[in-house]
């Protein structure tokens, strides 16, 4: 079995030069109806570049994961533009006035990390990734394979230190770590080697610790990803602060990422 890289070997194409992965052009949100009716989202815009690790951040209810659910097409874009590109036909997908059939095409598109792993318990993690494998539409590329995933992961048979271990390709959620679950549903999500990754507040259910290993493994996933380098992961991080809108889980990471590499500026 060959070792996984997210980028796939054929059929794999980027965006143009200079263009995005994702683009979101004034896209406003509006939940209830009548006197509830509240707007959430205000004139959104953003550009994702090929190996760009963007953060999204802002209190609590402050519409994150309702752009999220957009952008994946898990909810329907009422007002605005989102364009998600498709690596398969070479082109970008437009979010707007699709109808739900369509809108799984574009979740095919998207590898999604929740809050809370959202893995099924009664499958073993290889098992959990062949599901979301099965979920993908006749596959221009073989797929990779759920081990090779697994073990880029660090959970085959050298942990996050290096150090021999017991893969754990065959155990179930229960019989793995906070930190080792995530990093299954890490692999889930990009087994069929997506352009966009979406993450919503991935280690949020972690310790300090394994928070810290899958922020570090979304790190190093972005930066092996063409264009990348970790000097553009913090600017864009620093970007993301500047509108204000940095997390504060996301804060002792920027500043371990700035204080190891020094400022961009
Ligand atoms: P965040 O992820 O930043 O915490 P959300 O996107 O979950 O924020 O929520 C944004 C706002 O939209 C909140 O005020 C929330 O109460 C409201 N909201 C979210 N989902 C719904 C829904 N299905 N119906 C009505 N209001 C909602």
């Amino acid at each position: 079995p060959g070792s996984f890289s997210p980028e796939r070997e054929s059929g794999n194409r980027l965006p143009p030069p200079g263009q995005p992965v994702l683009r979101i052009r004034g896209v406003n949100h509006y939940f209830g109806s009548g006197d509830t009716r509240t707007q959430v989202l205000f004139d959104n815009n953003l550009e994702v570049m090929p190996g760009e690790l963007v953060i999204m951040s802002g209190p609590s209810g402050s519409g994150k994961t309702t752009i999220l659910t957009l952008i994946g097409g898990l909810r329907t874009l009422q007002e605005g533009e989102i364009e998600v590109w498709d690596a398969d036909r070479g082109g970008y997908r437009t979010l707007q006035g699709v109808p739900e059939p369509e809108l799984v095409q574009v979740r095919r598109l998207i590898g999604f990390i929740f809050q809370r792993h959202n893995l099924f318990d009664s499958l073993t993690a290889v098992q959990n990734i062949r599901m979301a494998q099965q979920l993908k539409e006749r596959a221009t590329d073989p797929g990779a394979d759920a081990r090779d995933v697994l073990t880029y992961l660090l959970l085959g048979e050298k942990d996050l230190a290096g150090k021999d271990q017991k893969s754990r390709f065959d155990y179930k959620p229960a019989q793995l770590s906070g930190g080792q679950r995530q990093r299954v549903a890490i692999a889930r999500a990009l087994i069929n080697r997506p352009k966009l990754v979406l993450a919503d507040e991935p280690t949020a259910a972690l310790d300090a610790n394994s928070g810290l290993a899958v922020v570090t493994l979304v790190q190093e996933l972005a930066r092996a990803r063409p264009e990348a380098d970790l000097m553009k992961l913090v600017r864009s991080a620093e970007e993301a602060g500047e509108n204000g809108r940095l997390a504060e889980w996301q804060v002792p990471l920027l500043k371990r990422v700035v204080a190891e590499h020094g400022t961009t500026s």
